[in-house]
Parts: structure tokens; C-alpha cells; sequence
């Protein structure tokens, strides 16, 4: 594909996205691209349709699986400052899909806002999160969010009101489109309290999970009634290695790269989990982790 100009001087070729991943797993992208603005985002989302390049956008990685062979088509990250800003309307926090959560958070209570305490330590975009309705503790962000700015992929913005956007676990509406901004609501607090409830979230998920090898998270949803980590450690999974990728012996819905991991061992080990649990427990294991290949 030859790109005109001035995308032919932005969009790289095979850049190696496992170091844009927390799995620090993944080969090249066939293209990639980070716009500066709007305007350049559109134009290559129009010159993608026209020229059935497949897009991929990603965030800040958490939550993918890539494949080692790499990525056919143009991956886009909205990692450019004006993806990435933030500012108060009224109750709602209102922020660009490239800014990371803990930022995010960040802003909230130094604007004395509470109500996103719960996404503390979630790593990820606000992109990344609404598209996969992050969260913890029976909250999710998708509860927050008052209206959206989003893109298809022919390049066409709209801006979807809360009734227009569905939300369930792990899951939204969302995952068709490019986000571009959410209006978050949030309501006033000291930022003492939002402090008190930032540590307590922290210290939290500190016991639960903590693992510092590279992962990406839970690798499956939790079925109805039951923990995905528990339904894996019942079966004896806890440690068991396909190459460098291992089932952590902390939380065993988590699958860690201890070395050079290639995506072949994390999946040959999803397999194994959800073989297991699906012939002890008649139970069918759901894939949180996006696998891109
Ligand atoms: C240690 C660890 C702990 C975690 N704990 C939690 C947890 O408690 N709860 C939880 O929910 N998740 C958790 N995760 C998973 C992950 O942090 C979340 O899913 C996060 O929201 C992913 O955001 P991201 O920006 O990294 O998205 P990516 O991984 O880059 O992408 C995920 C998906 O979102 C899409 N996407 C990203 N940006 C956009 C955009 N602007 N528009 C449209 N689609 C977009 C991508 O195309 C992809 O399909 C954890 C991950 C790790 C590594």
C-alpha cells in the first residue's frame, strides 16, 4: 500500500508491538500508525475502507494476546496528547480515549471528584476500558459514562447518548467502534476521601493479585456463580508451564511470560484450562483477553 501524503511519512512499517503490550508478547504490524489528530485518524480510517486494510486499534495493551507472526493491516494507537486530554463540565469528568486510567483517576481527585476509585491499579486506556466495560468488585466503568464520542470505521462521527450505549460484563456496545472521548459522572468529594478510597481500593487488589512477570490480567471471564481463578486452581493448574508462559500459583486465572513466551504457549496453556474445567465442571470457559492474530 502506498499511503499518500503526509500519512506516507507517519505510518511505519512492521513495528514489533510486544513492548506495547503488558504480555510482552506479539510480531509486527503490517502498518502503524499514531495520529496526531482527528483529522488524520479519519483519513486513514477512509483510505482503510476504501482499500479493505483491516484496523486494529490498541491501547495500552493489557488486555491482548497478539500473535507472533504479527498483524495484517494498520494497528492505530491514540497515544498523541490530544487523545489524551481532560477536563470537568458540570458533574462530568469529560476525557479523551488515550488517556490511561490511573491519570484519569488522578485528575478526578485533584479536581475533587469521586466515583472512579474502583479502576485504581486497572492498567489501560479509558479507550480500552469502556470498550470491555473494565472494572472490579461488581462496579464497572460503563456505569459512569454519560454520553461517548466515537468514530466507525468508514471514519463517520457520532456522539452516542447514554441510551444508546449497553454495557455488560466485559462487554459494551463499544467494541464496534473507535472511541474517541466519554463523559464520565462523577460527584464532588474532599480529595481526603477520594485518597482514603484510592488506598483502600490499592491495598485491596494488592492481596489479591501482584504478580510482576509480564501478564495481561485474567485470561478468561468468570462464569455465571463461579470465579474462572477458582475453577482453575480446583483443577491443579496452579504452575503448570507450556514453554515461558506459566499459570500463576498467586491467582490462577492469570497466565505469566516468564522469558520469551510466544503466543503459541499462552493459548496452548487457555487451552488446557478450559479443557480441564469444562470436563470437571461441565463449565465453558470464556476468553476475557482479546486474541488478536
Ligand atoms: C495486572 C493486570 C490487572 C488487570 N486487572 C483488571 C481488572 O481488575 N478489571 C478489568 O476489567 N481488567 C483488568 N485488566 C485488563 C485490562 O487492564 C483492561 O481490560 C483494560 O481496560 C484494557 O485497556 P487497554 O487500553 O490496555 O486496552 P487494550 O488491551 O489495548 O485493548 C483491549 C481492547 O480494547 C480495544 N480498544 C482500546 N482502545 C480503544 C478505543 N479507543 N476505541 C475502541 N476500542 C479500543 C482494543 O481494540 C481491544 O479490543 C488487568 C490487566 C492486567 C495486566
Amino acid at each position: 500500500m502506498l499511503w499518500p501524503k503526509p500519512l506516507s511519512k507517519k505510518i511505519k512499517r512492521g513495528v514489533i508491538l510486544s513492548g506495547l503490550t503488558s504480555f510482552k508478547i506479539g510480531g509486527p504490524a503490517e502498518y502503524f500508525f499514531e495520529p496526531q489528530n482527528f483529522k488524520e485518524l479519519q483519513q486513514a480510517l477512509v483510505l482503510c475502507r476504501r482499500f479493505r486494510i483491516p484496523v486494529h486499534i490498541l491501547g495500552a495493551g493489557s488486555n491482548l494476546l497478539i500473535a507472533d507472526a504479527g498483524l495484517k493491516g494498520l494497528v492505530i494507537r491514540l497515544s498523541n496528547e490530544n487523545f489524551r486530554k481532560c477536563s470537568l463540565k458540570g458533574d462530568c469528568i469529560v476525557a479523551g480515549s488515550g488517556i490511561k486510567l490511573n491519570a484519569l483517576i488522578l485528575f478526578s481527585r485533584e479536581h475533587n471528584r469521586s466515583g472512579l476509585e474502583f479502576l485504581a491499579g486497572i492498567p489501560g486506556t479509558l479507550g480500552g476500558g469502556l470498550s470491555g466495560n473494565a472494572g472490579a468488585w461488581g462496579y464497572s466503568i460503563g456505569s459512569l459514562v454519560a454520553r461517548a464520542g466515537v468514530l466507525d470505521y468508514a471514519g463517520k462521527f457520532n456522539i452516542l447518548p447514554k441510551k444508546r450505549l449497553v454495557f455488560g460484563y466485559r462487554k459494551s456496545n463499544l467494541n464496534k467502534q473507535i472511541i474517541l472521548w466519554a463523559e464520565l459522572e462523577t460527584r464532588r468529594a474532599a480529595k481526603t476521601e477520594v485518597s482514603r478510597n484510592l488506598k483502600e481500593v490499592i491495598l485491596k487488589r494488592k492481596a489479591s493479585q501482584g504478580d510482576h512477570l509480564p501478564n495481561a490480567g485474567c485470561v478468561f471471564k468468570n462464569p455465571e456463580q463461579a470465579s474462572a481463578g477458582k475453577l482453575i486452581d480446583a483443577c491443579g493448574l496452579k504452575g503448570k508451564a507450556r514453554g515461558k508462559a506459566v499459570i500463576s500459583c498467586r491467582h490462577a486465572n492469570f497466565i505469566l511470560n516468564r522469558g520469551k513466551a510466544k503466543s503459541g504457549d499462552v493459548l496452548a496453556l487457555m487451552e488446557l484450562m478450559r479443557k480441564k474445567v469444562k470436563d470437571r465442571f461441565k463449565l465453558q470457559l470464556e476468553p476475557e483477553i482479546r486474541i488478536w492474530k
